[in-house]
């Protein structure tokens, strides 16, 4: 496109989930414009992206943050390394982070005689919005989510309509939504459902949205294949451009820094030991885990179910995430069970998902449904079994149930009794491929076709993310001409 001289600098959240969509939005902006990209996070988030950093025009700036000083241990600027309890911290913490990106956009200004053509900033990053400002550029926010959920997020955030029903089952309406869009208490987070607007929780999301909401537009992370819904209600409610632009890690296996609990072979090796369409594949995320009794039950009911598995295993809520991990939290001899089996592989910690979704072994995957996994599943053509425990998890688990049929819900949030009979009946029900289970699975697919479409490039067509990216950058060159 021949605007090779152009500069982007991208501000993501502090959290994988965050780190993994931006990335490969930069990459993918600067593959179709020869842009110089620079994305701006603390040293340990750098230090997560690094690897996985193009030698190209893709920098990454380290702005300063000592954890320390927000009452957080030290070096541990990114979600999955915080105790719960001080989590909210970290996010009040982050709009520390305003000063030094005025330092690096002032430079880059100085050193360009130009400021940067724009801002992307996570949605969460509000102050972004005066950053671009004082330097004559625009803000643009980017909701490493889906449509669907950060439509009934922004909403629930600004609204807090929660508060009009006094129990937990009582249903209140999504504001900016259909009215039959409709959720309980039980599917907020407990900090949002105590959330009044005077807590910490609402001093930082409500100022830092509705500033991310004067940004000059929003780029999702989805396409407009398959949330046509989800995108209609979030251009509603922003009233400001919208591009579609899928954004989540689903073509390079590679990324991270981070340290897998087995090598990809080995696991390759195991799936690859086990027919076509029979693992259950298990993982909460980068950041969240299940209580000890959900633990249990979920172990007793995999070994029920009889069908393989591969199980992402972290300590239960209340323990160190990153600490040992102990026999106790499962079923007596479990593991070793697993082990003489094969029924079950279980990972420690953090595994290669994208592999593991996209070996044909895999058939079903019991997930947290955080919007990135749920896009990696669905490109891969694999049905959710749903298990939403944070953040817009639970309006996603909703949203794949109600509007895109390729996922049941099997409980929701850490505090479920959620027993073992249960989970048994579910996984059956969604690795059956002659009821339900199978009209699931070729809804995926179907899904899976429409990303395919999407994301990919022949001759002339281009799939409409392609599209979104090259409407969106020719909207900043209309604005960057506009401003001279
Ligand atoms: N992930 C992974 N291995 C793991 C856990 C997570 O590769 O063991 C990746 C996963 O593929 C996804 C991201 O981490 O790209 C998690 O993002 P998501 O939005 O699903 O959930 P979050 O971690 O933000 O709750």
């Amino acid at each position: 496109m021949g605007f090779d001289k152009d500069h982007i600098v991208m501000l993501p959240f502090l959290a994988q989930g965050h780190l993994i969509p931006f990335l490969a939005l930069a990459k993918q902006i600067q593959h179709r414009t020869g842009f110089t990209i620079t994305i701006a996070t603390t040293a340990l988030n750098a230090h997560y992206l690094r690897p996985a950093q193009p030698n190209t025009n893709i920098h990454l700036a380290e702005l300063p943050f000592r954890s320390e000083d927000y009452g957080l241990p030290p070096n541990t600027e990114n979600t999955e390394n915080i105790p719960l309890n001080v989590v909210g911290n970290l996010f009040t913490a982050s709009q520390h982070l305003e000063a030094p990106t005025r330092r690096l956009v002032s430079d880059i200004t100085e050193k360009e005689g130009k400021p940067p053509l724009c801002l992307i900033s996570d949605v969460f990053f509000g102050w972004a919005v005066n950053v671009a400002k004082s330097f004559g550029t625009v803000n643009v926010a980017f909701t490493t989510g889906g449509a669907y959920g950060t439509a009934a997020y922004v909403s629930i955030w600004q609204h807090l309509p929660h508060r009009s029903v006094s129990s937990e089952d009582a249903e209140f309406h999504l504001p900016g939504f259909p009215e039959r869009c409709r959720l309980t208490p039980s599917h907020l987070h407990p900090f949002l459902r105590a959330a009044d607007g005077t807590d910490s929780w609402s001093r930082y999301f409500q100022p830092q949205i509705s500033l991310s909401m004067k940004s000059f537009g929003c780029i999702c992370n989805t396409i407009e294949e398959i949330e046509p819904f989800g995108l209609e209600v979030l251009r509603n409610y922003l009233k400001v451009p919208v591009w579609s632009v899928l954004a989540s890690n689903i073509s390079s296996q590679k990324y991270s820094g981070k340290k897998s609990g087995i090598s990809a072979e080995k696991c390759i090796e195991w799936l690859d030991s086990h027919a076509s369409d029979s693992v259950v594949y298990i993982s909460f995320g980068s950041q969240n885990t299940i209580s000890a009794y959900q633990m249990i039950e979920l172990a007793k009911g995999l070994e029920k179910s009889g069908k393989p598995f591969v199980w992402v295993i972290r300590p239960p809520v209340g323990h160190d995430l990153k600490g040992e991990f102990r026999p106790e939290w499962l079923p007596e001899r479990f593991e070793e069970r697993m082990r003489e089996t094969k029924q079950g592989l279980l990972v420690h910690n953090w595994a290669s998902q994208l592999e593991i979704l996209s070996h044909e072994a895999t058939r079903a995957f019991v997930s947290h449904c955080g919007w990135n996994s749920v896009v990696e599943s669905l490109s891969r053509g694999v049905p959710i079994i749903g298990w939403p425990l944070a953040a817009e998890q639970a309006y996603n688990s909703k949203m794949l149930v109600e509007e895109m049929g390729v996922s049941v819900e099997l409980t929701r949030g850490v505090k479920s009794n959620v027993e073992a009979e249960e989970v048994r009946r579910v996984i059956e029900l969604v690795v059956d491929d002659s009821g339900e289970g199978g009209e699931m699975r070729r809804r995926a697919g179907e899904i899976m076709e429409k990303i395919r479409g999407a994301v990919g490039e022949d001759g002339e067509a281009k799939g409409s993310s392609l599209k979104a990216i090259d409407d969106f950058v020719s909207e900043l060159h209309s604005q960057g001409e506009g401003r001279g």
